[in-house]
C-alpha cells in the first residue's frame, strides 16, 4: 500500500514534512520548519540549547520521534535510540526555510535531493549567515527532466515559478499510481511558463493523489497583490516621479524582485546599491547557467554598501572573508548621502541604523515590497513606520505574492483532476474542500492511503 503521512504543513502555512511510503521505500518531501515553531516555549533569547541536539525539541514534542531518521549526534541527549536510516531520501522543493531547515537534524547517511540552484542558495546562506547550518549530507542535485529512482519509486522534479528561483514540484511514480506534489508555486510570476508546464505534466500523469499547497486559500484576501510586471511598473512610476532617494525592502532571496528593482534602476539611470550578502548570493548563482543574474563584480549599475566598522574606517581586515571580495565596488554612507538622488538602495529592516548616517532628504521614497504584516500589532511594522516617519520617507506597499490566488488554486486542482487531493501549507483545508470535492481533510501524523 502507498501511504502518505503529514508531519508538518497541516493547518499551517509552512513547515512541510511529508512522508511517502511505497512497500519498503520511504521518502520525505521537504523537511522544513514552521514560522510558529516552538513559540509556545521559546522566545527571543530563550531558545533550544544547541548542545542538547534534539533533546529540547523532543521535550515539547516539537519534532516527530521517528526511528531511523535523525543523526546519532542529535539523538545523544534524548531517549530515542539511534537506528540505521529507515528513510531512503529527502527531496527538497526549494530553499525557503519552511521547506528545508530541519534537515540539520537528519542522519547524514540519508541522501538529500535538491535542485542545482537550491544547493547554491543553501551554500550561500551557510557561508554568509550566522545561524544557517544544514548539516552534512550526500547531496544529489537535479533539474527538470531528471528521473530519480529510489527503491520502488521514481521521482520526477519539474521546475515551477515561485518567489525564489529553482523551485520544483514533483511527480512521483509509485506502484499504485502517480502522486503529484506542488511545492510552493504561482501562476503570475515572471516564469509562469514553468508553472504551466508543471500543471500540464501533472495533468498528463493522471495522478492518484495530489498534494497541493494552499497558502492563499482564504475566504477573502485582505492584502493587495500584484503581478511582478505590475510591481515593476508601479515602482518605475514612483522612481520617475521623484528626484530624491529611493529605498526598497524585499525578501533577500527573492531574485525576481531584485531583478525588478535592478531594471527599474537602469531605466532611470540610477545605480542600485545592494548589501555584500546579496552580492555574494549573485556571484554564487552565476554558477547556474539557468538562472541569469548580473555579476556584481562586473556590472556598472551595481554598488555594494559597506557598514562602518568599529575602527570607523573601512579596513579590509574588519570584514568577513566572504565580504571582502566586493570592496572594489564599495560605497559607504557618505557616498550614498552625496549621491542619493542617483541611487536605488536595498535597505532591510536590520540596516535601518544606516539611515542615521545617510541622512535621506525628507520626502524620499521607501518601497516596501514584501508581504504586509498579518497583525496590526506587529511590533516590527510599528518600529519600521516610526523610522519612516522620523526620516519623512514616503511609504509605498507594492508586492507580488509567491503563491497562487484562491481562484488559481481551485482552477489548478480542477485542471489536474487527481483522484484524491490533500491540501498542505494552508490554514483553510475546509474551505478548499468546499471548492474541490476530492479534497481529503488531513490530520497531522496520521497515515493516508493514496
Ligand atoms: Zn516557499
Amino acid at each position: 500500500m502507498v501511504k502518505l503521512t503529514f508531519y508538518g504543513g497541516v493547518n499551517e502555512i509552512d513547515g512541510n514534512k511529508i512522508l511517502l511510503e511505497d512497500k519498503g521505500t520511504k521518502i520525505f518531501l521537504d523537511f522544513g520548519q514552521s514560522f510558529t515553531f516552538g513559540t509556545e516555549f521559546f522566545t527571543s533569547w530563550l531558545q533550544p540549547r544547541g548542545l542538547n541536539g534534539l533533546g529540547d525539541y523532543f521535550e515539547f514534542n516539537l519534532l516527530p520521534k521517528l526511528s531511523g531518521l535523525y543523526s546519532k549526534e542529535m539523538l545523544a541527549s534524548t531517549n530515542l535510540t539511534y537506528a540505521e536510516p529507515e528513510i531512503d531520501c529527502v527531496f527538497l522543493s526549494h530553499a525557503h526555510f519552511d521547506h528545508i531547515t530541519h534537515i540539520q537534524f537528519l542522519d547524514p547517511e540519508i541522501p538529500v535531493c535538491m535542485g542545482v540552484g537550491t544547493k547554491l542558495f543553501m551554500e550561500s546562506m551557510e557561508e554568509t549567515g550566522f545561524f544557517a547550518d544544514y548539516g552534512q549530507h550526500t547531496c544529489n542535485k537535479f533539474r527538470t527532466g531528471h528521473k530519480i529512482k529510489i527503491g520502488d519509486l521514481t521521482v520526477e522534479p519539474i521546475a515551477v515559478d515561485h518567489s525564489i528561483p529553482a523551485a520544483y514540484g514533483f511527480i512521483i511514480h509509485t506502484s499504485e499510481g502517480n502522486v503529484v506534489y506542488t511545492g510552493d508555486l504561482r501562476r503570475h510570476g515572471p516564469r509562469k511558463d514553468l508553472t504551466e508546464n508543471f500543471i500540464q505534466k501533472a495533468t498528463e500523469a493522471e495522478p492518484a493523489a495530489l498534494i497541493c499547497e494552499g497558502t492563499r486559500m482564504a475566504e477573502h484576501e485582505t492584502h493587495q497583490n500584484y503581478s511582478e510586471p505590475q510591481v515593476k511598473a508601479i515602482s518605475d512610476k514612483t522612481v520617475k516621479a521623484t528626484d530624491k532617494a529611493v529605498f526598497t525592502m524585499h525578501a533577500s532571496r527573492d531574485i525576481d524582485r531584485f531583478k525588478t528593482f535592478y531594471e527599474v534602476a537602469k531605466n532611470n539611470n540610477r545605480k542600485m546599491v545592494i548589501t555584500p550578502k546579496t552580492a555574494y548570493l549573485l556571484t554564487k548563482l552565476l554558477d547556474d547557467e539557468h538562472l541569469p543574474v548580473p555579476d556584481p563584480l562586473k556590472d556598472d549599475c551595481l554598488k555594494v554598501y559597506y557598514k562602518k566598522k568599529k575602527s570607523g574606517r573601512y579596513d579590509e581586515k574588519d570584514y568577513f572573508l566572504w565580504e571582502r571580495k566586493f570592496m572594489d565596488k564599495m560605497v559607504d554612507c557618505s557616498y550614498v548621502r552625496k549621491n542619493q538622488r542617483k541611487l536605488i538602495m536595498d535597505l532591510d529592516f536590520f540596516q535601518f541604523g544606516e539611515l542615521i548616517d545617510i541622512k535621506p532628504e525628507p520626502g524620499s521614497e521607501f518601497i516596501h515590497s514584501m508581504s504586509e504584516p498579518f497583525s496590526e500589532e506587529d511590533i516590527e511594522d510599528q518600529v519600521m513606520h516610526n523610522w519612516l516617519d522620523h526620516f519623512k520617507l514616503h511609504f509605498h506597499q507594492v508586492h507580488a505574492s509567491g503563491h497562487m490566488s484562491k481562484e488559481q488554486l481551485v482552477e489548478m486542482v480542477k485542471e489536474i483532476q487527481p483522484k484524491k487531493a490533500f491540501a498542505v501549507h494552508t490554514e483553510n483545508q475546509g474551505l478548499f474542500k468546499t471548492y474541490c470535492f476530492n479534497m481529503q481533510i488531513i490530520e497531522a501524523e496520521k497515515e493516508y492511503p493514496i
